[in-house]
Parts: C-alpha cells; structure tokens; sequence
C-alpha cells in the first residue's frame, strides 16, 4: 500500500472578469484575474467612470427610503 498517491494536479484557472476568458491562476499571470493588462485596464475604466460619476438629479433623497427601516 503506497501512501505517496500522486495528486493530480488541477491548474486552477478563473474566468477573466472583461471578457471571461479562461485565465491560469498562477504567479506567470501577472494580470490574474484578467487575461492581459488590456482587459483590466478596461475593467478598471469601467469601474472608474462608475466611480468618478457624478451625482445628480437622479439622486432624491427622501424619495428612496433604503436608510429607513420597514416597520
Ligand atoms: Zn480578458
């Protein structure tokens, strides 16, 4: 009886956030999760022009009562 059982080694792998591209999660992928630098840097523009969004009309304070409690 062998204890030494080779454990099949799965490559962890994760889909890429932008364009869901299977992408090896090992250090040799320096944009992990994202397949290359293109797409999280267009991940990373979407994200900011989400961000730098300004808050306008649309915002009505009172009308959405997310901060009170339903009783
Ligand atoms: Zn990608």
């Amino acid at each position: 009886m062998r204890e030494s059982d080779p454990i099949p080694k799965k490559p962890r792998a994760v889909s890429c956030p932008t364009c869901a591209k299977p992408v090896a999660w090992e250090p040799a992928s320096s944009w992990r999760p994202f397949c290359s630098e293109r797409c999280k840097l267009i991940d990373i523009g979407a994200w900011a022009s989400e961000a730098y969004r300004v808050p306008g009309p649309e915002l009505d304070p009172g009308e959405d009562g997310d901060d009170v409690p339903p009783l």
